[in-house]
């Protein structure tokens, strides 16, 4: 059996699921992560056609916003801003001040869940950059995953990459990425919801820090396909 290299292995996946499901695909960036911005130099190379969005709740980092202009003008693409129904203060009017710190679950819903399944429902399939090594909660990660409720396909070609392989393909290749990153923050979602990490903490451990809460539900009801979830 011939050893291809990471880099190698992801390309392939990426080529594949272009392919595939040409028209019909587009890829999730946070523009927190570097994971999402390795995909992002992927594919914008490949066919800068493919729609790269994110989940533009209203409460991100001025780095994450000031990211996404970089990636304007570096590639040449418009990221779109998929948005929820209520603005932060309609949110804050119909269902009480704060609501990510009473009831997180449900603020996420609105804000992250429902507007990517609103967006998605134009496509039939999806890439992330998440990874098997970020968490506990992330090991079982298939590079291929079915939505079972709505038939939606989820590529992940990073899921076997390790931080040391992100970090090497982003300074191999000059990918712009979230200055935050570099001071504590090597996972970024909303302002109210992240903290920085002290040195060896969890990658993730300054997600809803304090609380028992791992993930905001985008990743929630996906199974894997194939004997290994890897066809
Ligand atoms: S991460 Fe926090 S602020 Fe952002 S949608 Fe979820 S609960 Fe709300």
């Amino acid at each position: 059996m011939i050893e291809t290299s990471p880099i190698a292995r992801a390309e392939t996946i990426v080529d594949e699921a272009l392919a595939r499901y040409a028209g019909n695909i587009a890829l999730a960036c946070s523009f927190g992560g570097p994971s999402g911005m390795v995909l992002l130099d992927m594919i914008a190379k490949r066919d800068a056609s493919v729609p790269v969005y994110f989940l533009d709740t209203g409460l991100l980092f001025d780095e994450t916003y000031a990211l996404v202009d970089r990636v304007r003008e570096r590639y040449g693409i418009e990221p779109i801003a998929v948005r929820p129904e209520l603005t932060v203060d309609g949110q804050n009017a119909r269902y009480g001040e704060a609501l990510w710190a009473r009831n997180s679950d449900a603020c996420c819903a609105l804000r992250k869940v429902e507007p990517q399944q609103r967006f998605l429902a134009n496509y039939d399939a999806w890439i992330t950059g998440i990874r098997r090594d970020q968490s506990a909660s992330r090991t079982n990660v298939g590079i291929l995953s079915r939505d079972d409720t709505t038939g939606l396909a989820k590529i992940a070609p990073l899921a076997d990459w390790t931080s040391n392989d992100i970090w090497s393909y982003v300074l191999a290749h000059d990918v712009p990425y979230n200055p935050l990153n570099d001071r504590g923050y090597p996972s970024l979602g909303c302002t109210h919801c992240t903290r920085a990490i002290a040195p060896g903490e969890d990658p993730r451990a300054g997600r809803w820090s304090g609380t028992d809460k791992l993930e905001c539900g985008l990743h929630a009801s996906f199974s894997a396909l194939g004997a290994n979830g890897t066809s």
